[in-house]
């Protein structure tokens, strides 16, 4: 009974002091979030908000089919303030992820950080700097945290203008530079990614770097369509050039892929022809117009209807030739010319003349019109693809023509329109088709949150027709599930990716959204 009583008692003991033990330990484990424990014992905890209104947001992004938690989310005011993070996870023996967050237009979680810390680059942004024009080197100095209709506004104050563009303009230059910036310019000029000069990055181990393709080169190419891999962009210089005044804007309507395909294909080839050339797809009975582009003379929106009826599938061409002063009394005859050459149905050529800036900015009306209707921020289960040339008539017949005719539920903008090889560089990220010409073919739909796994499934329909028919086609604006998905994406190119991953971001810390390095 003694020897009872005595162990009971040193029991009691030895809880007690693990008890007290316990309570004087810094917390180091899973209580609570791990990034939350690193930087609070580092002073760091006051920049950064767990505020749920914050955190929902940088859990969501404008495809609104994933939801992605981070612990917290950084509202930086300086670079010192996301190197100061991104140091602290890398030095950590338990690193954190973190994530640059653009302006959140991804659409399938590519800027969340799951458990870590969110960048909300925008904060970054000060009215009063940030972006500097030099009018002697025709170039800029941009914040990357800055959206591209910023830049423009900007530029065009001096009478200059960046020349590469994406359709949208409400996107950071940040966001654009990861992944490549695309749009009716990118046959001539090349992508965004090519008309970058330099930019500022901080790496994965928190070392900030001024690189260009003389300078840091490998950095600099790694960083271009590097999907945030390697580093955060916080300064980009972008070229130049004057700007032109306004846009003739043509469509022409075309029944036949391959007379649509021919027309593409050889204007793209011109290297003074026109400024700007994309084409898209009309499957739907409803009106011509969609979210994207309110067009068509309203008078003719019955028969462009009818004739889609009739033919379940017709496409369009679109094309833009700026001009000022100097060139307004050409443009016209210029333009003519360029039609009678083209093999689009007689009768169905339509012509606008609008400012640059109009035309830049073309799809803000149909966003905002959308925003006033509730209708902007829903699902947008997108798939954007780049089809080698030699395989488009096949993707035509059996997706166009095939998939979406049968499943008969795409709405909205499908847009099909080629690129050369040759303004691309093999040194960036970027993963494009081997070919010299290749199409980027982009299915821009917005669903229900009761629907959209219809389209989605629509998507992987589309993506098993091209792999089983071994069609070399390579998803712009990549998801990949698996890493094997990754590994196919870059083919030849994903040992140098993975090389540059180990040489930045060892830690694997940043855009863990991406879903590449698990
Ligand atoms: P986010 O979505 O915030 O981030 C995208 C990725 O880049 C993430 O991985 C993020 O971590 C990383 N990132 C963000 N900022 C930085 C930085 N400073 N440094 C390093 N990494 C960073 N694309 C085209 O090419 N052409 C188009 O015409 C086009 N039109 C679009 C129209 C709409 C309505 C929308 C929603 C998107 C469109 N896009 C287009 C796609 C768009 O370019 C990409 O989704 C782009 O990433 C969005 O920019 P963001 O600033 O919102 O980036």
């Amino acid at each position: 009974m003694a020897s009872y009583n005595f162990l009971s008692q040193v029991h009691l003991i030895v809880i007690t002091i693990l008890i007290i033990i316990t309570l004087l330990t810094p917390i180091t484990t899973n209580t609570s979030p791990q990034p939350w424990n690193i930087l609070s014992r580092n002073n760091f905890a006051g920049k950064l908000t767990t505020a749920s209104s914050s955190v929902e947001s940088a859990a969501t992004d404008f495809g609104h089919v994933t939801k992605i938690f981070p612990s917290a989310v950084l509202n930086p005011s300086s670079v010192e303030d996301i190197t100061d993070l991104i140091k602290l996870s890398y030095d950590s023996q338990s690193s954190f992820p973190l994530a640059a967050r653009g302006h959140g237009h991804s659409h399938r979680g590519q800027a969340s950080a799951k458990d870590g810390v969110v960048v909300n680059m925008r904060s970054m942004v000060n009215r009063d700097r940030g972006i500097k024009v030099s009018r002697t080197g025709l170039y800029v100095d941009v914040d990357a945290a800055w959206l591209w209709i910023e830049v423009l506004n900007k530029t065009l104050e001096l009478g200059l203008t960046p020349v590469s563009w994406t359709d949208y303009l409400y996107l950071t230059v940040g966001g654009t530079l990861s992944n490549g910036g695309i749009s009716g310019q990118t046959f001539r000029y090349g992508p965004q990614i090519t008309n970058v000069l330099e930019m500022d990055v901080i790496t994965g181990k928190g070392e900030i770097a001024t690189c260009s393709k003389d300078m840091n080169s490998d950095l600099f190419f790694a960083v271009l369509g590097g999907l945030g891999q390697f580093g955060i962009i916080t300064r980009a210089r972008i070229k130049l050039e004057v700007a032109p005044k306004r846009a003739k804007w043509l469509r022409f309507l075309y029944i036949d892929f391959s007379e649509f395909t021919r027309d593409q294909e050889r204007l793209i080839s011109k290297t003074d022809g026109v400024d700007f050339l994309e084409g898209s797809v009309m499957v739907d009975h409803g009106p011509p117009d969609n979210w994207r582009s309110t067009y068509y003379p309203p008078s003719d929106h019955l028969r462009i209807a009818s004739m889609v009826n009739r033919h379940r599938v017709i496409y369009c061409l679109e094309v833009v030739k700026y001009y000022d002063e100097t060139s307004q009394y050409t443009v016209n005859e210029e333009m003519e010319e360029l039609s009678e050459s083209l093999n689009y149905v007689r009768g169905f050529m339509y012509e606008k003349d609008v400012t640059y800036m109009d035309f830049l900015n073309r799809v803000r009306t149909g966003e905002l019109n959308l925003k006033s209707k509730g209708q902007w921020d829903v699902p947008h289960p997108w798939l954007n693809l780049f089809v080698p040339k030699s395989q488009i008539s096949k993707f035509d017949d059996g997706v166009f023509k095939g998939i979406i005719l049968r499943n008969n539920i795409t709405t909205g903008p499908v847009l099909v329109y080629p690129m050369n090889r040759n303004k691309w560089n093999d040194r960036m990220s970027a993963a494009i088709p081997e070919e010299d010409v290749f199409y980027a073919v982009g299915f821009l739909r917005s669903a229900g949150f009761d629907n959209w796994e219809a389209y989605e499934q629509e998507n992987m329909e589309i993506l098993k027709f091209c792999e089983d028919g071994n069609m070399g086609v390579i998803q712009y604006l990549p998801y990949h599930s698996s890493q094997e998905g990754w590994v196919r994406h870059f083919g030849s190119r994903w040992d140098i990716f993975v090389e540059r991953k180990y040489k930045y971001d060892p830690k694997m810390i940043l855009s863990p959204g991406q879903n590449i390095f698990q």
